[in-house]
């Protein structure tokens, strides 16, 4: 296990269990698609084998039972008890949550908007605890605030009525938006996990982020969790 020297990550956390977490910006390279260079950067970040999975805005939950296992499933969660796997999402305005237990349990979720109202988060606290976590920590990586995230009537409506109205909020001109960190921290707190930490940036307006929302970029960064 080594963790950049190169550049300091944007956000690092350790959790219960001694588990590690870094989310990455711009400073740490493109962290999307394959081969050697991608390999390299993510080397870099974590230098343990990486389980990425093809997210897809879905509730699914995968088990990861050897270091870079379940790559390129389709997924947006995943969750494992080996050490030395490293399991990441990579995100540009959606919201990347690494959660940890004392008993070594760990796990990671893509949730935007879709993926909140189809309970991802739930789903992987849940896989934890099958896992044997008691006490389940979480922390929530950089994304889109509510500043950028301006947001439809209806579609605002179908994620309040699944984690209440705290997530309804004003953008940066007063139109109607979503707060999404506030979905994260309803979701969390339903799931009976505890939140201990969260980065205050805006990946849409802050400096150091992709954005799919500001550009429409391919490009990504990355929240990963390991064990050491
Ligand atoms: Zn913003």
């Amino acid at each position: 296990m080594t963790v950049a020297g190169l550049a300091r990550l944007p956000a690092e956390w350790t959790l219960a269990g001694g588990i590690r977490v870094g989310s990455t910006g711009w400073a740490q390279g493109d962290l999307a698609g394959e081969g050697p260079a991608v390999e390299r950067r993510r080397g870099l970040v974590v230098d343990l084998p990486w389980t990425v999975l093809k997210q897809v805005h879905g509730a699914r939950v995968v088990v990861v039972d050897r270091p870079g296992g379940a790559v390129g499933e389709e997924a947006d969660a995943a969750v494992t008890a080996v050490p030395a796997a490293a399991l990441a999402v990579l995100t540009a305005d959606c919201a990347p949550v690494a959660l940890a237990s004392p008993e070594g349990v760990m796990g990671i979720t893509h949730a935007g908007w879709k993926g909140l109202r189809a309970g991802v988060i739930a789903a992987t606290v849940q896989a934890m605890r099958r896992m044997g976590a008691t006490r389940v920590e979480a922390v929530l990586g950089p994304c889109i605030h509510s500043c950028c995230y301006t947001f439809g009537e209806d579609d605002l409506v179908a994620v309040e009525s699944r984690l209440g109205h705290q997530v309804r909020a004003s953008d940066r001109s007063g139109r109607t938006a979503l707060d999404l960190p506030a979905g994260i921290r309803s979701a969390l707190h339903a799931a009976g996990a505890v939140m201990v930490g969260e980065s205050d940036s805006c990946t849409a307006c802050g400096e150091g982020f992709w954005s799919w929302r500001a550009d429409g970029t391919s490009r990504r960064q990355a929240t990963v969790v390991w064990r050491p």
